[in-house]
């Protein structure tokens, strides 16, 4: 055993995979299931390809690389570099564009390697992050539809990223309209219809997705099992599937307000600190280096965060539940940021239990 550690609890995992799985059937959504906020790791996507899942998205070939042999699927999520086209079209058969010019490298590599490769064009709906224009999208349709190696497989967006932009039905139904406006004018399938991420899930709870959105790209709502538009819960899904666990390598009863004069802390922040006279206090092993401290719950509510450096995570344990004492182990629940942060730490055990 070593510590910090990342425990994945496969049941809850799998239950996560299948209620998502069981919400979309009725509509006919299909669900990517993203992985980069577990950086593909192989247990975890074997866990889900056994719960049902077989479309798999990441926003690296590193980590689709890793996880080739698993499901039927497997989906780029950023928009690919220009630079890794080869490696794109190597590791996944369909990805996310909006831009021509890698599109275009994107078909000279798949007529190079004598392969297929979907394109979903994305369109920017409000949000800023990556897309078309809606003006530009029948260009720049058409303009795919003229490359070799590539086909269009579809559209989409994305929202909840960078403006915090939830996805309503007004702007999936504009998808929509988009979508059919290519369909009519070219005469193509175009299947996919991609209204969005984790945040989109409300309205499939709800029983508001509009018709015509087939499909969702996921990766929170299986991980932290919360929709991330308005945080809320999505059915019985577990919000712990994942576990921090850590060490206690000091405890002592300390003033809670420090002494002397106050400069900039280990982040070059001035703090701030209320007195709660003295305080018993346990500095836990795992950092800023392991996983993002300031939003890893301690799972016993009690227990009050009060500070982290790379490695030293300062904790009031005065009203804990238990007695602690020198090493014993402290759990947390990570959100996203957390996770991800854990996920990709080489200091960080990973463990599927
Ligand atoms: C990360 C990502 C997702 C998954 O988002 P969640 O909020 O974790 O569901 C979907 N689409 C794109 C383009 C992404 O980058």
């Amino acid at each position: 055993m070593s510590y910090p550690e990342l425990l994945v609890d496969r049941v809850k995992l799998q239950h996560n995979v299948k209620t998502l799985l069981a919400m979309a059937a009725p509509s006919g959504l299909q669900i990517h299931f993203v992985t980069k906020c577990i950086c593909g790791w192989r247990p975890i996507v074997e866990a889900m390809n056994e719960a049902g899942a077989d479309y798999f998205a990441d926003s690296r070939v590193e980590n689709l690389a890793n996880i080739q042999d698993i499901g039927l699927s497997r989906m780029m999520v950023r928009i690919p570099m220009q630079s890794q086209a080869m490696d794109t079209v190597r590791y996944s058969d369909l990805s996310l564009n909006s831009d021509l010019s890698v599109i275009e490298s994107l078909s000279d590599a798949a007529l190079a390697l004598e392969r297929t490769h979907g394109v979903i064009l994305m369109v920017e709906m409000g949000d800023l992050r990556e897309g078309f224009m809606p003006d530009e999208l029948i260009d720049a349709a058409s303009r795919v539809l003229n490359l070799r190696g590539v086909w269009l497989a579809g559209i989409g967006a994305n929202f909840n990223c960078y403006g915090g932009i939830i996805p309503e039905e007004k702007q999936l139904k504009q998808l929509i309209e988009m979508a059919e406006s290519i369909r009519r004018r070219f005469g193509i399938p175009l299947p996919i219809v991609s209204g969005g991420n984790t945040g989109s899930l409300y309205l499939l709870k709800e029983g508001r997705m509009p018709e015509g959105i087939t499909h969702l790209r996921i990766g929170e709502g299986f991980l932290i099992g919360i929709e991330t538009s308005f945080r809320r819960a999505i059915g019985d899904l577990y919000t712990d599937v994942f576990t921090v666990r850590a060490e206690i390598v000091e405890l002592r009863r300390k003033p809670s307000v420090p002494q002397g004069m106050i400069g900039p802390n280990s982040f070059n922040e001035i703090p701030v600190f209320e007195d709660h006279g003295n305080i018993w206090r346990a500095i836990v092993a795992i950092g800023e280096q392991d996983a993002r401290c300031d939003t890893l719950t301690p799972r016993d509510k009690n227990v009050r965060f009060l500070g982290a450096s790379s490695d030293h995570m300062l904790l009031d344990v005065t009203h804990a539940l238990r007695d602690f004492k020198v090493g014993d182990i402290l759990e947390f629940s990570p959100d996203y940021a957390a996770l991800l942060r854990a996920s990709t730490s080489p200091y960080v055990n990973k463990r599927l239990v």
